[in-house]
């Protein structure tokens, strides 16, 4: 069969071959309609359709983490009851087909609430609930309705938070039109440990059936590709059983948790906990919030435990925190600049996290995402301190905090370089723009100088510097970090093996020298190749 290279944006080591799977996009529903005239036909279909979504609720319920099955069980709830059902019935009456009765009934209940910030959120939830009926009477796909068996490629735009969450067993292999390294398709694919190839435009030609070789080490997509056309990752030779700086694991579940803890990571050095309410649409209460912390940082791999409050908004929308509307949203009210209208749940995550810390026993290390200001540092570490015994820190992830790191001094204890931001504003490239992928590359000189700029800074006031970002998931530029003199690495939970190794392949001496090697190049491409030229020398 003739090959055929699609290039794109690798995200893991390994290489997988699977039939491609393209995601449907949802299929809009049809305008109102009225019946032929036979109601108890209509009824009927509408019993029907509203017992099948309920069962699919159900299993959605028990499919979900433990803060989703919530929701799908309220909307489950909100589906049975009878006076609902009575009301469609009504319209069915008035002579409308079953969805448009369905849809006019939940929207009258929902009008109802409206008004009332108390219902709020629960009426995107009656609305979504509607539509589930309606495409259910008229057998219109939703979305990505993903196999459940079998092996599949699968092939999209780009997936949300939200959608990834829905990936089955099926999924062996994710290929993204668009979305860049940093993207949350990206980011959940790698701790997933599922081979990925995003940005890859190409992909748009890709059919339903097709076998492809999704080979991530080498930045492609070949069609009727086999195992033995992938590209081989870079091997290192350990020097010794330890790394030259602790490889710490990211997570976003209780499930990652436990996969991490059977890594060879030294704690977790990003708990992303705005994963856990992606798709909430109420607040956590502070118990609920206790008991999911508590079983988590349970479940965590031995060793310090970084936890970062919330950092919604952007990409990152959480239902039950409402944000105002943005022209720039990734530019806009984000991570901890919340705290201007939602302070209260960031104090109730300080507080749940105290109990879970004393609960659990375990070292926890908060800290806040997306601070741009020496000022906001000091207020998280205000907040942070009078909330519990934890050791405190800032995320670097904007280029105005890198000049103010002297003004930490005292202020906070620790640093964690999100880099996958850091690239996004130094370079003022949008993350999820799969045009702009090459900006976003770790091996930029400039965000290797910047980098360097901040393992300098945070030496010299005394305040311990990590990086959490995806580019401490690639083994060799996690060299080159170790080589600027950062204090540990926090690397997706897939990656933590390979970084170990390439750490523990080099002394710091020979880390410095990987590091002075990737500095003196002009471009990405020429900074990587030189550091690898060098991990080779150093290998020999
Ligand atoms: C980062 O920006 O590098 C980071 C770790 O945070 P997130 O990817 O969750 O925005
Ligand atoms: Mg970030």
């Amino acid at each position: 069969m003739t090959q055929q290279v699609l290039s794109g944006l690798g995200v893991g080591l390994e290489a997988v071959t699977a039939e491609v799977f393209r995601v449907r996009q949802a299929e809009p529903l049809p305008i109102p309609a009225k019946h032929s005239g036979d109601v108890a036909a209509e009824q009927a279909k509408l019993r029907k359709a509203v017992d099948e979504v309920s069962s699919e609720l159900e299993i959605l319920a028990e499919k979900a983490g433990e803060t989703s099955a919530e929701i799908f069980e309220a909307l489950g709830m909100i589906l049975l009851d009878e006076s609902l059902f009575d009301a469609s019935v009504a319209q069915l009456d008035d002579g409308w087909e079953a969805g448009t009765a369905f849809v006019n009934a939940m929207e009258t209940f929902a009008e109802l609430l409206s008004g009332d910030p108390t219902f709020e959120e629960r009426i995107a939830d009656i609305r979504d609930l509607a539509k589930r009926v309606a495409a259910n009477i008229h057998g219109i796909s939703l979305g990505l309705d993903l196999p459940e068996t079998g092996k599949f490629v699968i092939v999209g735009e780009d997936f949300s938070p939200a959608d990834t969450a829905q990936f089955t067993s099926a999924v062996v292999g994710v290929i993204t039109i668009q979305g860049g390294p940093t993207s949350h398709t990206a980011i959940i694919c790698r701790s997933k440990s599922i081979p990925a190839v995003v940005s890859c435009s190409g992909a748009k030609e890709l059919k339903d059936g097709q076998m492809v070789l999704v080979d991530p080490v080498g930045d492609r997509v070949v069609i009727g590709g086999t195992a033995a056309d992938a590209t081989k990752a870079i091997s290192f030779v350990a020097k010794s059983t330890e790394p030259v700086i602790p490889v710490r694991s990211n997570i976003g579940s209780l499930e990652d948790a436990v996969a991490a803890a059977a890594t060879a990571a030294e704690g977790v050095g990003l708990f992303r906990t705005e994963l856990l309410y992606l798709s909430a649409s109420t607040e956590p209460t502070l118990e609920r919030q206790i008991q999911s912390y508590t079983e988590i940082l349970t479940a965590c791999p031995e060793g310090p435990i970084v936890v970062r409050t919330i950092d919604a908004g952007s990409d990152k929308p959480v239902p039950f925190l409402k944000m105002p509307d943005e022209e720039n949203p990734a530019l806009g009210v984000r991570g901890f600049r919340l705290v201007r209208d939602h302070r209260d749940f960031i104090v109730s995550q300080l507080e749940a996290l105290e109990a879970a810390r004393k609960a659990s026993g375990r070292e926890v290390w908060v800290m806040a995402p997306m601070v741009a200001t020496a000022g906001e540092a000091k207020e998280f570490a205000s907040l942070a301190k009078a909330a519990g015994q934890f050791k405190v820190g800032i995320m670097v992830e904007t280029p105005s905090i890198v000049y103010e790191i002297s003004k930490l001094k005292g202020v906070v204890d620790f640093i964690s370089v999100g880099t996958n931001d850091l690239s996004q504003y130094l370079f003022a490239s949008d993350r999820m723009n799969p045009n702009l992928g090459a900006m976003l590359n770790p091996w930029q000189p400039a965000l290797i100088a910047s980098l360097n700029q901040i393992a300098i800074e945070s030496k010299k006031a005394g305040i311990y510097s990590g990086v959490c970002g995806e580019s401490g998931s690639d083994p060799a530029f996690a060299v080159v970090l170790a080589g600027m003199g950062y204090d540990s690495v926090s690397s997706s939970r897939s990656q933590v093996g390979a970084v170990r190794s390439a750490l523990s392949s080099v002394t710091h001496d020979e880390a410095r020298e990987v590091f002075e090697a990737a500095i003196s190049g002009h471009d990405s491409d020429e900074a990587k190749s030189l550091a690898l030229t060098k991990l080779g020398e150093i290998a020999k």
